[in-house]
């Protein structure tokens, strides 16, 4: 049997690997369908910012050749965030600076993924070293929305976010610092992961802020979603802040259709009335609530004030460590080198023509807020808020076991509709606690509206990832996504 790439695009991961263990399919034809898929789409979409059919396709004929060997994701097509280092593949991270990068290694994340049989089809498309949350801040062009290609699809991990909703791959791995994952993936109609810190392995994985960086999946649907966050999760001996829990954690796909009978939990009122949120976001969060208690959960109110200080925290412990991380790309060790006089002309040049505006703004107020006199007032403060917000988290969570809140506080808007540097800041309130305090944080779809999907996210205490997919499955058994473009004969027009 072969499959045509409309067919592909609706495949789920376990489909895949049912008819890839039956032989019915090869890993060679779900590479023709992807790669099919992708040159459909491209064009309108930029999703992907370097394609590797030929390795794909050598890689589907090995697996070919050795039928007996297997993993879960046997032969199924995925794509990672260019953050991700991949073995002999271009990673640029986004950046100019790493323009011309080639790894001489793979990601954890990205071997344990290849070691479960998957075909890696190419490098997505993300806002420049992960700092954004529209996609436009990649050096490599903007990504558009396949739901409508005129909008941003948000960030930073916009191309795995637009590659899995329009069907270019059954899966992709994101990034998320403060909610380059679950941001993406709410404004394209995706399950989004962002896991426990320290549960996957950040080896290989191009930083923006290592207190707050993990890596997780984006897939369109929540069994999809455990079955990747299981194969990725471990403990890793070359990442020094790998968890034991990463050991110990109960699977996340085994006990996913559990439902949610007897969980509790939690909405902060407050935050639904606020004056940036869109009614449909707060409505989205109220019919989440609704679905959950009619299959048995209980809902209750809990105050969860701190969270509204993230923004402030959030951009200052960020940008210091960015500009730390950022430190060695100076075109002598790391980087694409300009200029050519002394040594600080090399530096200049480099840095300065490498990097682009925002990347520039992080470095100058991270260096800023860590330089002496300024640290105690800035860097200091925001990492006693930080500490503060984990006690409220871990208070919270005594008596709770998920805590519902929206994703984004407004719909994606129009590629190129300037929106202020603040406003994009801003926009981060719902998703930056999370990484700050370290919990697992979950966003899945809760409906279409105007043509639009809208999201939900549900946090909940260290390595409890699993209650989150019970509540996400049970959700998605009972929504529609109706005009979802992996539906779609080929691209939307931008409207
Ligand atoms: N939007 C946030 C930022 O710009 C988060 C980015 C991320 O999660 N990588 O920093």
């Amino acid at each position: 049997m072969k499959i045509t790439q409309e067919q592909f695009a609706r495949l789920t991961l376990e489909e895949a690997g049912r008819l890839v263990a039956a032989a019915e399919l090869s890993a060679l034809d779900l590479v023709e369908a992807s790669a099919a898929r992708m040159d459909l789409f491209e064009p309108a979409i930029n999703a992907v910012v370097t394609r590797t059919d030929e390795v794909s396709r050598r890689r589907a004929a090995e697996s070919a050749a050795s039928p007996g060997a297997g993993g879960a994701l046997r032969g199924i097509p995925v794509a990672v965030k260019d953050n991700l280092m991949t073995r002999g593949v271009r990673t640029t991270c986004g950046s100019r600076i790493l323009e011309n990068f080639i790894p001489p290694y793979d990601a954890s994340a990205v071997a344990a993924l290849q070691n479960a049989g998957a075909v890696v089809m190419g490098k997505t498309n993300m806002d420049e070293v992960a700092m954004g949350s529209s996609g436009e801040h990649s050096a490599y062009g903007p990504t558009g929305n396949p739901w409508d290609p005129g909008r941003i699809t948000g960030g930073s991990s916009s191309g795995s976010a637009a590659l899995v909703a329009y069907g270019g791959a059954l899966a992709a791995l994101g990034s998320d610092t403060g909610g380059s994952i679950r941001q993406p993936a709410a404004f394209c109609g995706l399950v989004g992961m962002k896991p426990t810190y320290g549960r996957v392995s950040r080896y290989g994985l191009g930083a923006l802020a290592s207190s707050l960086d993990q890596i997780g999946p984006l897939t369109r649907n929540a069994r999809d979603n455990a079955l990747l966050l299981d194969v990725i999760s471990g403990r890793d001996p070359r990442d020094s802040t790998s968890a034991a829990g990463a050991e110990t954690a109960a699977p996340c796909l085994p006990g996913i259709e559990e439902g949610v009978k007897g969980l509790r939990i939690v909405y902060d009122p407050a935050m639904l009335e606020g004056d940036g949120l869109s009614p449909v976001m707060a409505g989205g969060v109220r019919r989440a609530m609704n679905i959950a208690a009619g299959h048995g959960a209980r809902i209750a109110e809990a105050a969860v004030p701190l969270i509204k200080y993230g923004v402030a925290a959030y951009y200052i412990i960020c940008s210091c460590e960015a500009s730390a991380n950022l430190a060695r790309f100076d075109g002598v060790r790391y980087g694409r080198r300009c200029g050519g006089g002394d040594v600080w002309d090399v530096y200049s040049e480099t840095r300065g023509r490498g990097f682009g505006d925002e990347v520039k703004r992080r470095i100058m107020v991270g260096a800023y807020a860590l330089s002496q006199g300024y640290y105690d007032a800035y860097y200091l403060k925001a990492a006693r808020v930080r500490r503060k917000l984990s006690q409220e988290f871990a208070r919270l969570f005594l008596d709770a076991d998920i805590l519902l809140l929206p994703v984004a506080p407004q719909f994606p808007r129009r590629i190129g509709a300037k929106a202020g540097v603040m406003e994009d800041y801003l926009g981060d309130i719902f998703t930056l606690a999370a990484n700050l305090a370290g919990l697992p944080a979950i966003s899945f779809p809760i409906g279409v509206f105007d043509g639009l999907p809208t999201g939900v996210q549900a946090v909940a205490g260290p390595f409890a990832e699993n209650i989150l997919y019970r509540l996400a499955r049970t959700i998605e058994k009972n929504t529609r996504l109706v005009g979802a473009p992996w539906t779609l004969a080929g691209p939307k027009e931008a409207k």
